[in-house]
């Protein structure tokens, strides 16, 4: 079954969050002066068992979902999360599973569970090589070498292809471009450039510190020759280049938006389904789940939810030339 949105948008990709904890204090998504010592992470039987998540996830491939990313918060946080991709797997109708990470937890063990248990395909997140600034960008004990040491256990249990998301701030990072790409060449990583978003309300977001797609790809060409890639299929967020050593993309949210075949749900840790990255409302999709309703009440709730989403948030931050201000759920929560 296809269902389709107010802007004839179908429904293909679900983002599942399946903790809202996380390793790192990423300036830009968990700001330690936020997530300090006091904060309240939800207790375990406030988040979603495997089993619901699971069953969620049936109810969504009938509604046209075919792809499955696991995000968090950090998801190598999850207990056996490895066990819940392989019951995913089993879905019919969903083609591809893929997890986002910070990478530190990729142990040779972890990496040969995750490709055991049928994980398609790995992202993994880092911001610069310098460990110094890792320190600082991260606010974590670890170093940009325990990330590449994950990177080479995922490769080494048979991930092909894996991405390595740097998210770019201005006078933060964006002289760590080139050493990137530089030390990406030839290794069939694929570096993919995020423009610094305005998610949530806590990351102090100015548009000033976004280094842009066109100031990324400016920086690039100073030291290689770049050319435009075709979209792999028609959703794709990133849009790719190649360069001499293989293939880069860029996540252009801010400058570039890309809502017109935005096809993504998300599901937090704690069971809410919200329709687009930026919402401010959500839908207790837990609160039916741990009810008595039926797959097909629940069903007929998500096709409603679909039918009635506008969403288009990254076309229309800007208002009169000023940035709207909205409540937002955090990257942490909603997953990224
Ligand atoms: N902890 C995992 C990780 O960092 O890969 C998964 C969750 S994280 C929220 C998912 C992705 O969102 C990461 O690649 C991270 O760099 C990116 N991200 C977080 N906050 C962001 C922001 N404000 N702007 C752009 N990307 C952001
Ligand atoms: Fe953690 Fe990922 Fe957010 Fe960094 S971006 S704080 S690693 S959830
Ligand atoms: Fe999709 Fe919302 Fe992002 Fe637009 S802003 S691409 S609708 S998640």
């Amino acid at each position: 079954m296809n269902i389709t949105d107010k802007f004839s948008r179908k429904l293909r990709d679900v983002r599942i969050s399946v903790t809202d904890r996380c390793n790192f204090r990423c300036s830009y998504c968990m700001p330690k002066e936020i997530y300090d010592s006091n904060y309240k992470f939800f207790r375990k039987t406030e988040i979603l068992s495997f089993e619901e998540i699971i069953r969620l996830t049936k109810i969504l491939a009938l509604l046209g979902v075919k792809k499955v990313r696991l995000t968090g918060g950090e998801p190598l946080l999850r207990k056996n999360i490895h066990l819940l991709i392989s019951h995913l797997k089993e879905i019919r109708g969903i083609t591809d599973i893929s997890m986002t990470t910070n990478g530190v937890l990729l142990t040779e063990k972890k990496a040969k569970l995750l490709k055991g248990s049928g994980l398609n395909r790995l992202t993994v997140s880092l911001d610069t090589l310098n460990p110094e600034n890792f320190h600082k960008i991260s606010g974590s004990k670890y170093s940009p070498l325990d990330v590449l040491s994950g990177i080479d256990n995922a490769k080494n249990a048979g991930f092909q292809n894996i991405k390595v998301n740097m998210v770019v701030k201005k006078n933060v990072n964006h002289e760590d471009i080139i050493p990137m790409l530089d030390n990406f060449k030839n290794t069939g990583c694929i570096v993919r450039f995020i423009e610094f978003m305005d998610v949530g309300n806590v990351n102090f977001w100015n548009k000033d510190d976004v280094t842009s797609l066109e100031d990324i790809l400016n920086i690039i060409s100073e030291k290689y020759h770049i050319k435009p890639l075709e979209k792999n299929y028609n959703s794709e967020v990133a849009k790719r280049w190649s360069y001499q050593g293989g293939e880069f993309g860029v996540i252009s949210s801010i400058s570039n938006p890309f809502c017109g075949d935005c096809s993504r749900i998300r599901l937090t840790a704690e069971g809410k389904l919200f329709t687009c990255l930026f919402a401010n409302k959500s839908h207790d999709i837990k609160g039916l789940i741990r009810s008595s309703e039926s797959d097909d009440k629940i069903k007929n709730y998500l096709v409603d939810m679909w039918s009635d989403r506008d969403d288009k948030y990254s076309e229309t931050r800007i208002v009169d030339g000023k940035y709207k201000i909205i409540k937002k759920a955090e990257m942490s929560y909603i997953g990224g």
